[in-house]
């Protein structure tokens, strides 16, 4: 089978990517071999050189029937894993739940929960009590596993997953980080939801305001 792919614009890409990934997803089912220029639409195909010794990467099936970038020269596989970000439920003393104002894109504008992407050196307790401080100014103990959200990016063809830990207040005052525009303790019925940057940020304020 020969697949063909034009290109005119952005939003032209962005369709391609996703009848791309389709595709994929039916080679995979029907051992259908796509051609290079197929495969490389997608977005976990974006590598076209060796990370660790710059040869140009082909695509092999590994032992798993996954298609993957591999280097022929020096045998590195690209393994193109979700995105783990980890954050907190921060509350205070009133029963109110920490927000930031996001001064950065992705949704520039929006409020959300403090929380960002893990260190490869970092468990993802450490990482929730860095992303906190480096977004609110405030220092935080963790009091457990609030919930785990595991999502589908809206071009479906990438996922993440994110990790909640309730928090309390160690010490530090709350000031905007280098991403962040605003902080602010919002009661339950001051959450603006209308104004939330990501649906597990939603689906977790929901919860807590539900009592959970
Ligand atoms: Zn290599």
């Amino acid at each position: 089978m020969y697949i063909a792919i034009g290109i005119c614009d952005a939003s032209v890409l962005e369709t391609c990517q996703v009848l791309a990934w389709i595709l994929f997803e039916l080679s995979i089912r029907c051992r259908v071999e796509l051609s290079r220029e197929a495969i490389t639409m997608l977005p976990m195909f974006t590598f076209n050189f060796c990370p660790r010794c710059g040869h140009e990467l082909a695509i092999r099936e590994k032992d798993d029937a996954r298609l993957r970038p591999t280097c022929p020269n020096c045998h590195y596989t690209h393994y193109a894993n979700p995105g783990l970000a980890v954050g907190v439920l921060l509350t205070d003393a009133q029963n109110r739940v920490c927000l930031i104002l996001r001064g950065e894109e992705p949704r520039k504008g929006y409020w959300g929960l403090p929380a960002g992407f893990m260190e490869g050196d970092e468990t993802a307790e450490e990482g929730a009590i860095r992303e906190c401080l480096e977004e609110t100014g405030l220092h935080v103990a963790l009091d457990g596993l609030y919930e785990m959200y595991s999502y589908r990016h809206t071009d479906h063809a990438t996922s993440g997953v994110l990790i909640l830990y309730r928090a309390h207040i160690t010490g530090g005052a709350p000031r905007p980080g280098t991403d962040t525009v605003d902080v602010k303790f919002f009661a339950p019925d001051e959450i603006p939801f209308d104004r939330l940057a990501f649906h597990a940020h939603v689906a977790a304020l929901k919860k807590w305001c539900a009592g959970f």
